[in-house]
C-alpha cells in the first residue's frame, strides 16, 4: 500500500485551477501559497483526507487582497481607534482610487513646470476656515504637534498648565512627544486650576510659544479653572491649540467641543488637529494659522519627514470639500427617532421582539468630546453573539455592555441595515450559539 499523503495534490496543481488562478488575480499568489500549504499540512497531519484538499482550498479562497478585514461598525461609537477611526466618505474613497496612479500631485500640467504640493488640500482647508491665513496638511495630529512646538520652541520654553499634560493612547504622552523636539516643557497652574497670572509668571526670554490641548479624552470636573486662547493672546507669545478632534467649525451635536475657525477667530496662531477623527477623513495632521507661522512650519526641515503622501492629500482634500457627506458627520447627527425606526425595523426582520430594543447611550469615542452621550437605541441580544458576528462574513461588531450584545446602527450606513439584519439571523442560527 503507498503511502497516502502520497496523494495529496501538489501545490503548482492547485495553483493550476482556475478558480484558484482568478483568485490570485484578486489577492497575488502569497496568500494562496500560505492556505494550499496549510491545507496540505492539515491533510498530512491527518485532520482531512487527501481526496478533500482540492475542495478545502477551493472552499477557503479568498476573496480580498491583503489581510485587513472590513468591519460594520454596530457599536454606536463614532470615532473607534481600534477599527481605523473615521470611515471615509464615498466621495473621498473616489477620490483616494483616483489618486492611486500617476497624478499630478506636484505638476501643472497645462505648464508641465512643477507646482505646489497640497495645493488642493491647503485650498480645501481655507475654503472652509478662512479665519486661517496658511493651512498645512502633516502625517497625523501628533506630528503637527511636534512641527509646531518644534518650529516655534526648539531649544526654548513651551508653556503648558499642568492641568493638560495628557497621555494620548498607548502609553504616548504629550510631554514626552514636545520633549523629543527639544523645546523644554515648562508646566504651570495645577491639576485642576490654572489662572492667567501662572502664565504670565512664567513668560520670559526663552519662552518660545504658549501651548493649550484640549483634554479629548478625558474631563475634569468641580473646582476647575482654565485660561481660555484669547486671554493667553495678550501675554504676546505665539499660541499654539491642540483641538485634537479635527471639527473645523462649530458642530451642534458637540457644543463644547472647540473648533479650528473659533480658536483662530480667538487668536491662535496655529491650530493642530487629527484628519481621521470628528473632521472624518483619513489619517493626518492638519495644521491651521497665521500665513507667516504656517510658512514657518512649512519651511522647518522636519517638515519633510512628516510629509503626507498623494492619497492622503486627495482624501483630506475631498473630505473637507464636502463634509456634510462624511459618515462621522452622518453618525453624529442622526436622530433618536431615526434609530429607533430602524432598530425596530431590525428587530422585526431577525425574529426579535421590540421589547428587545432599548435605549442606550452612544458615544463620540477616540479623540473628541469624551462622556458626551448621543441619546439612541439599540437591539439588546444574548453576550455570546457577539464572537459569532465579530467573526462572521461581513464581521459585525456590536457593542458588549451589562452581559448584553448591544446592536447599535448609528454608525451603521441605513442601506447596510439589511446586512446587519441577514448576520444577526445568521448568528442567532449558528450551532454555536
Ligand atoms: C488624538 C489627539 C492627538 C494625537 O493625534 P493623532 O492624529 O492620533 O496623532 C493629539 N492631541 C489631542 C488633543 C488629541 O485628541
Amino acid at each position: 500500500m503507498s503511502d497516502p499523503r502520497r496523494q495529496i495534490p501538489r501545490t503548482d496543481a492547485l495553483l493550476a485551477l482556475p478558480a484558484v488562478a482568478e483568485a490570485g488575480a484578486r489577492t497575488g499568489t502569497a496568500p494562496l501559497r500560505s492556505l494550499i500549504s496549510a491545507v496540505q499540512q492539515e491533510a498530512r497531519d491527518g485532520l482531512i483526507e487527501p481526496a478533500q484538499v482540492e475542495a478545502e482550498v477551493l472552499r477557503r479562497l479568498p476573496t480580498r487582497p491583503g489581510s485587513l478585514t472590513p468591519v460594520i461598525n454596530a457599536t454606536g461609537i463614532v470615532v473607534h481607534t481600534n477599527i481605523g477611526r473615521a470611515p471615509l466618505s464615498r466621495i473621498a474613497r473616489r477620490a483616494i482610487a483616483d489618486a492611486a496612479g500617476y497624478v499630478d500631485v506636484e505638476m501643472d500640467l497645462a505648464t508641465g513646470a512643477r507646482s505646489r504640493r497640497g495645493a488642493g488640500a491647503i485650498g480645501a482647508l481655507l475654503a472652509v476656515v478662512p479665519e486661517a491665513g496658511g493651512a498645512l496638511v502633516v502625517n497625523n495630529g501628533a506630528a503637527a504637534l511636534v512641527l509646531a512646538t518644534t518650529a516655534l520652541a526648539a531649544g526654548r520654553e513651551v508653556i503648558v498648565s499642568r492641568g493638560e499634560m495628557i497621555e494620548i493612547g498607548d502609553g504616548f504622552r504629550l510631554p514626552d512627544l514636545i520633549a523629543s523636539t527639544g523645546a523644554r516643557l515648562r508646566e504651570v497652574g495645577t491639576t485642576n486650576r490654572t489662572h492667567l497670572r501662572d502664565y504670565a509668571d512664567a513668560v520670559g526670554p526663552e519662552t518660545g510659544c504658549i501651548l493649550k490641548v484640549h483634554p479629548s479624552n478625558f474631563r475634569v470636573d468641580g473646582f476647575t479653572s482654565a485660561v481660555g486662547v484669547s486671554e493667553l493672546t495678550g501675554l504676546g507669545l505665539p499660541v499654539v491649540m491642540d483641538i485634537g478632534s479635527g471639527l473645523l467649525r462649530s458642530e451642534p451635536a458637540l457644543p463644547d467641543e472647540p473648533d479650528a475657525a473659533s480658536m483662530l477667530a480667538q487668536g491662535a496662531t496655529v491650530v493642530t488637529a487629527s484628519g481621521d477623527k470628528l473632521l472624518g477623513g483619513p489619517q493626518a495632521g492638519i495644521i491651521l494659522g497665521a500665513a507667516e507661522a504656517v510658512e514657518r512650519l512649512r519651511r522647518h526641515p522636519l517638515a519633510r519627514a512628516l510629509r503626507v503622501d498623494k492619497l492622503t492629500l486627495a482624501g483630506i482634500e475631498a473630505t473637507v470639500a464636502a463634509l456634510e457627506a462624511t459618515p462621522v458627520r452622518q453618525s453624529l447627527r442622526v436622530t433618536e427617532a431615526e434609530l429607533r425606526e430602524r432598530t425596530v425595523a431590525l428587530a422585526e426582520q431577525t425574529g426579535y421582539a421590540v421589547a428587545d430594543v432599548v435605549a442606550v447611550s452612544g458615544r463620540v469615542g477616540g479623540g473628541g468630546a469624551p462622556e458626551v452621550p448621543l441619546p439612541g437605541w439599540a437591539l439588546a441580544l444574548p453576550e455570546s453573539i457577539a464572537v459569532t458576528l465579530r467573526t462572521g462574513s461581513p464581521a459585525v461588531l456590536a457593542r458588549i455592555e451589562s452581559g448584553r450584545s448591544l446592536v447599535d446602527l448609528r454608525c451603521v450606513p441605513p442601506e447596510q441595515d439589511g446586512v446587519v439584519a441577514a448576520a444577526i439571523r445568521a448568528a442567532a442560527h449558528n450551532p454555536d450559539q
